[in-house]
């Protein structure tokens, strides 16, 4: 099997009490690996797909057979999805990135101060209609812009390159939240690994 859960890199409980232990760790060993499950029983009967990278796959999700193109797309961006939003969080969080990180400077650039930038980020988490994405990308010209996806669609299907997520699906916050979605959005805030996120950040524009 080509995809594997990978493992969080903190334990269920640590991000408490803004994401319980309970909502981590249904949606790590029963939504994410459902997705890696269905992913890998798609490229099954495809073993050349199973050579390529889910980026690619889903760059070219109209090249695939059309079989597959809607499990791919479904699955294939809710396993790259759930796999970098487990990473942009830490028990560690900073409120903010570095102060004179790269990405700090391009956020205050390009939203004037975090604050608006935070803003214009929960406007676009509370408004997805049904389940989705909020997120930061880097655009094609190298901008920053905030967008939102329904369902597992991925930024690098529009040829966007994701360094902050929040997934915003019922599953994510249901448990702890219920219907209070804006609830979750600022405890999120809390948790996030601005190192991670600069990382990212420096990959993309070098
Ligand atoms: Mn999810």
């Amino acid at each position: 099997m080509p995809y594997t859960l990978p493992k969080l890199p903190y334990a269920y409980d640590a991000l408490e009490p803004y994401i319980d232990r309970q909502t981590m760790e249904i949606h790590h060993t029963k939504h994410h690996q459902a997705y890696i499950n269905n992913l890998n029983a798609a490229l099954e009967k495809y073993p050349a797909l199973q050579e390529k990278t889910l980026d690619a796959l889903l760059i070219e999700l109209l090249t695939l057979p059309e079989d597959i193109q809607t499990t791919v797309r479904n699955n294939g961006g809710g396993h790259l999805n759930h796999t970098l939003f487990w990473e942009w969080m830490t028990p560690r969080a900073e409120k903010e990135p570095r102060a004179e990180s790269k990405v700090d400077d391009a956020i205050k650039q390009t939203f004037g101060d975090f604050a608006k930038f935070q803003e214009q980020f929960n406007a676009a988490a509370k408004t997805v209609f049904g389940s989705g994405w909020a997120w930061l990308v880097v655009d094609k010209d190298g901008k920053l812009i905030i967008i939102a996806t329904p369902n597992q669609d991925a930024p690098i299907m529009k040829g966007m390159h994701p360094i902050l997520g929040l997934d915003v699906w019922e599953h994510a916050y249901y448990l702890k939240y219920q219907n209070k979605r804006p609830d979750y959005i600022s405890a999120w805030w809390h948790v996030i690994n601005w190192d991670r996120v600069e990382q990212m950040y420096r990959e993309i524009v070098g």
